[in-house]
């Protein structure tokens, strides 16, 4: 079994080999915490936490070590909290309050909100999640390093990286260096001795946060963004390390610059091994923009009827992002959530009829592992997918078992991922469409409230419907008759 990964920086599909064959390390860019994420925002998140399941799936299974110890898997997300939209919002949302104190605010509740979203979506929780300000000391290093290699100056009380030293630059954006001065949108700036320069570090302005400078500076500042990953990647993960991923967007600057920084910190020939980058999401064809009334968050999906009229499940959210392979650009319509949706379905229903009870292992089918060591590639093992339901359909309970399993192994299928009223909403409609799975968690789950009432232990009786309610379930209780449920909405 061999890992092939297409790399943004060499441009070719290479087989993965971790650089210690003990711990594999992987880092993705985590979001900017200001604002409710869109779905935009969800794709490299789920397109990570794919891989993230994969590798840690090899692991397992001994793939690079000869089976002899353990592999372990170390994903890295970062959250940036050092940020003008994060200032501004907290200005605008706490007037009166103390900056710092608003900014805590601001950053704590989107950052609760985010990881809401991106549980419901199925995303496993990386191994670790910094906070770009718990590794100010590590940038503040790294900048001292660049100066003292000659790669950074000081002006104005700012740190500016210096491009012209480094010769390597461009290399993964792989532009002129007319196109990425346009790219960068670059500012001439006084402090600049020339336009390409980026900023490490700077002065804050008064009632910002900031921190002691580096290089002598004698006034306090803060840090750029590009420097925060270059921190986190090596206190977390090394100086060199064997995935670096996020949106296509970040190649550059974000992402040149890191590799900037880090390479001419640490004298290394790269940052990491492979870069990965996820292609762009559109809404019905146009970019997603706030003007265009198409921006939609993950919350509003899974919680309002904005998008399409309707409420949409947590496993046909997922689903959909994984019908396009991560690299090309994917087109968020109604349609494409209509079409995952009876996918679902139809999966759902075909195991149903198969097999009253499956055996709870969630690891993926051979055909579809295959498929997803060849860089990822979902839309081959849903492919591989269809063909093992269209067997179980013929009744091949093998087939069905193997489904079943690939299918929990995504994160697709199991009745928590169609709790959401999403799916209530097409259930109420069709009325026979209701996952049967689901149906079935729910009766058994009112069943045990019955019992529990009826001898009296109201304690636990309240913790089910507790628990129903968390479901979209809505109970009727009777006098005379036994209870009965609906899906709420
Ligand atoms: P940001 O908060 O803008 O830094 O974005 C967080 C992550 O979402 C980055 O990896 C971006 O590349 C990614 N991202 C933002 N917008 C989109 C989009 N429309 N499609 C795909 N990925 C996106
Ligand atoms: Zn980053």
């Amino acid at each position: 079994m061999e890992l092939k990964l297409y790399d943004t920086l060499t441009k070719e599909k290479r087989v993965f080999t971790p650089l210690d064959p003990a711990n594999v390390r992987m880092y993705v860019c985590g979001p900017t915490v200001y604002d409710f994420a869109h779905i935009g925002n969800a794709r490299p998140v789920i397109v990570f936490d794919v891989l993230f399941r994969l590798l840690q799936h090899l692991a397992k299974q001994g793939v690079w070590n000869g089976g002899k110890g353990e592999t372990k898997v170390t994903y890295v997300r970062n959250i940036t909290d050092v940020d003008d939209k994060i200032n501004d919002r907290a200005a605008r949302d706490f007037p009166g309050m103390a900056l710092n104190e608003a900014i805590r605010k601001v950053t704590e509740q989107t950052e609760k909100q985010f990881h809401a979203d991106v549980d419901a979506l199925g995303c496993l929780r990386p191994t670790v999640e910094p906070r770009a300000t718990e590794h100010i000391g590590e940038m503040r290093a790294i900048i001292e390093k660049l100066i003292a290699n000659g790669n950074a100056y000081v002006e104005q009380d700012h740190v500016l990286f210096k491009v012209a030293s480094d010769k390597n630059y461009g290399k993964l954006a792989r532009r002129s260096l007319d196109e990425m001065l346009a790219g960068a949108r670059v500012d001439v700036a006084p402090y600049k001795h020339d336009a390409m320069d980026f900023v490490l570090w700077k002065p804050s302005k008064p009632g910002e946060p900031s921190w002691p400078s580096p290089g002598g500076i004698k006034v306090q500042g803060r840090p750029g963004w590009h420097v925060e990953c270059s921190a986190m990647a090596w206190k977390l993960l090394g100086e060199k390390f064997d995935i670096h991923g996020g949106g296509i967007d970040l190649v550059f600057p974000h992402h040149e610059n890191e590799l900037a920084q880090s390479c001419c910190a640490f004298h290394s020939d790269r940052m990491a091994n492979v870069w990965m980058h996820n292609g762009f999401l559109q809404v019905e064809g146009e970019k997603m923009s706030k003007s265009l009334g198409n921006f939609v968050t993950i919350n509003e999906l899974l919680e309002t009827d904005k998008f399409g009229g309707r409420l949409w499940s947590r496993a046909t959210l997922r689903f959909a992002m994984m019908r396009t392979h991560y690299r090309q650009p994917i087109d968020w319509t109604v349609k494409g959530l209509e079409e995952a949706e009876r996918t679902l379905l139809n999966w759902a229903n075909i195991l149903e009829r198969n097999q009253t009870s499956f055996v709870e292992e969630a690891s993926p089918n051979g055909s579809v592992l295959d498929a997803l060591s060849d860089d990822l590639n979902t839309p081959m093992a849903i492919a591989e997918m269809h063909k093992l339901a269209e067997a179980a359909r013929k009744n091949d309970l093998v087939s069905a078992q193997a489904l079943h399993n690939s299918g929990k192994w995504f994160g697709i299928i199991g009745p928590d991922l169609y709790s959401s009223a999403g799916l209530s909403s097409i259930g109420q409609a069709a009325g026979e469409l209701m996952p049967p799975e689901f149906r079935r968690e729910v009766d058994l789950k009112v069943e045990a409230r019955t019992a529990a009432r009826a001898r009296k232990d109201f304690k636990e009786s309240d913790r089910i419907r507790d628990g129903l309610v968390a479901m979209g379930v809505e109970l009727e209780d009777y006098k005379d008759r036994p209870t009965t449920w609906k899906l709420k909405r």
